[in-house]
């Protein structure tokens, strides 16, 4: 799993309207660490905070409790599955509410982001 292009630049963009931009880390070691720790509950901390990787995690996790593992397979041309694409794919092909307005699952990027800019901020108070 994977997000897109499109939607990796809108968590990134929604990041940084959130003004958290300079918390993104800048060395893949430090970016793998943040993620090791937005991955493990309970870990995450001033040090190691990466509102990127937080959002990312956020998406997963909310994704994979609507659809469950399906989105760890790759798709048949290879490619991994970006988790709002496959909601998207998903959601045009079950959905037979007439009422319904869902088109896509973009909006996942800016409540993402501002669920990580909460848990920052609840950080920085403890
Ligand atoms: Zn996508
Ligand atoms: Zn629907």
């Amino acid at each position: 799993m994977k997000s897109c292009d499109r939607h990796w630049k809108m968590i990134r963009d929604a990041v940084d309207a959130a003004g958290m931009t300079a918390l993104i880390p800048e060395t893949g070691e430090a970016a793998a660490k943040a993620l090791q720790a937005a991955m493990t509950e309970g870990t995450t901390s001033v040090d190691n905070f990466d509102p990127l990787m937080f959002a990312y995690m956020a998406i997963v996790a909310h994704a994979v409790e609507l659809v469950g593992p399906v989105l760890f397979m790759d798709n048949d041309d290879g490619s991994e599955k970006c988790p709002q694409c496959y909601l998207t794919m998903l959601h045009a092909r079950v959905c037979n509410d007439p009422e319904c307005t869902t088109k896509d699952f973009d909006d996942w990027a800016t409540h993402a982001v501002a669920d990580a800019k909460a848990a920052w901020e609840g950080l920085r108070n403890v």
